[in-house]
């Protein structure tokens, strides 16, 4: 029976992730999440894993108090969770959200688990690292973002070196086709309906101002060791047909699907085997048409911010992602409007100090002054 560790279990993937690897016959050792106790309980209780773990330590001390009649080691901080990444467990899924799957990932992958990553946050901020470690442990990162997985997929039986271009699907999010003008007054509630997915709160907002699809530019860049400019990102309001590769002849190879996360997290968990499943099969007949556009890239400013932070590498993109982070935290809490989250990723772009050469702790470092310069500058 393989041993899996789900970080970040509590969430939109995590809850997904839990239901895949029941179904798939898997040993779950180790559950994490930021700070909801009362769920992660509730988990622990049902799966029974060795270790949990909490972000928060307010909230780890109060389950370790719930959990106390059982033998599960409660551990705290994000320590805690790195070390319940590090501990048993062949596979660790992270689907935590945010920079702080950073170092979780690195303590997976420097105990040589295998990685079904759906942080994207990782590999925006820590791909040259991540890869590194990854080559030296010689572990395998398999990607559970669904775009990701759908290259990762039309990729198999593919001659290596045969990658030419990277097609990468976007929905264009709620506000598609909205002018300036018109996004100046939307509403938390209003970005927060997505015409498509249903997923956590920060990557929804994402997906409203296409920073999201800049966050999975900068992604692919490092699962495919593609440069930016050969990725070409297509609105694609169905959301059916994943994204697609070209490769050496011409030929593009894509998938295609329903939008149902549990398809790219099953296929992390049993690659390269397929099993079977009860998730809604595709009609082509009944969508009957597939569309593809290009973005609005001067309304939605994210998208070209984050290509132009990969191509310019280093500690840029770390630097936008921070930025994101905050400001979408801000507008989540009613305090900037939602045109304000590209204004200072901007800013960020354009301020930060940047290093070719650099270590986890300098990636920690940029985060940290991204959102001080975004908090300075709305106060
Ligand atoms: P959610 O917000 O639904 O869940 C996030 C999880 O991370 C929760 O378990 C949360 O715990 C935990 N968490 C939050 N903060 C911390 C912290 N500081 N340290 C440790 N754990 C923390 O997010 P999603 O599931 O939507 O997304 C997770 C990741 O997957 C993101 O990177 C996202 O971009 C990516 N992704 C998501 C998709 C989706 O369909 N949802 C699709 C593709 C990629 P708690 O509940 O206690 O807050």
């Amino acid at each position: 029976m393989k041993e899996l560790v789900i970080l970040g279990s509590t969430g939109s993937i995590g809850t997904q992730a839990i239901e895949v690897a029941e179904r798939e016959g898997f040993r779950i050792t180790a559950l994490t999440a930021g700070s909801n106790s009362k769920l992660l309980e509730a988990q622990a209780r049902k799966l029974k894993p060795l270790v949990v773990a909490l972000a928060d330590e307010n909230a780890a001390a109060d389950l370790k108090v719930r959990l106390r009649d059982t033998d599960i080691k409660v551990l705290s901080g994000t320590k805690g969770v790195s070390e319940a990444a590090a501990g048993s467990g062949d596979i660790v899924l992270n689907s935590i959200v945010g920079i702080a799957g950073l170092l979780p990932t690195l303590a997976a992958i420097d105990n040589g688990k295998t990685i079904a990553l759906a942080n994207k946050e990782t590999l925006v901020t820590g791909g040259e690292i991540v890869n590194r470690r990854a080559k030296e442990k010689d572990v395998k990162i398999l990607p559970v973002d669904s775009e990701h997985s759908a290259i990762f997929q039309s990729l198999q039986g593919a001659p290596k070196g045969s990658l030419k271009k990277i097609l990468l699907t976007a929905s264009g999010g709620p506000f598609y086709n909205k002018t300036k003008k018109e996004l100046q007054n939307v509403t938390v509630n209003d970005a927060l309906k997505h015409p498509n997915w249903s997923m956590g709160a920060k990557i929804t907002i994402d997906s409203a101002t296409l920073m999201n699809k800049g966050l999975e530019v900068i992604e692919a860049v490092h699962l495919f060791g593609l440069d930016a400019s050969k990725i070409e990102v297509l609105v694609h309001r169905q959301s059916i047909l994943h994204s697609a590769v070209e490769l050496t002849d011409g030929a593009v190879i894509a998938q295609l699907g329903t939008p149902d996360m549990r398809l790219p997290i099953q296929y992390a968990l049993t690659y390269p085997a397929r099993s079977q499943n009860a998730f809604e099969r595709l009609s082509l007949t009944d969508i009957g048409t597939l569309t593809f556009e290009k973005p609005d890239i001067d309304t939605f400013r994210c998208l070209p911010l984050c290509i132009e932070a990969i191509a310019k590498g280093g500690l840029y993109p770390t630097a936008v992602n921070g930025a994101n982070e905050e400001a979408v935290r801000l507008f989540l809490e009613g305090k900037i409007k939602f045109l304000k989250i590209a204004e200072l990723v901007e800013t960020a772009l354009a301020t930060a100090e940047n290093k070719n050469d650099f270590t986890v702790e300098d990636i920690l470092y940029t985060d940290k002054m991204a959102r001080e310069a975004v908090l300075n500058a709305i106060n």
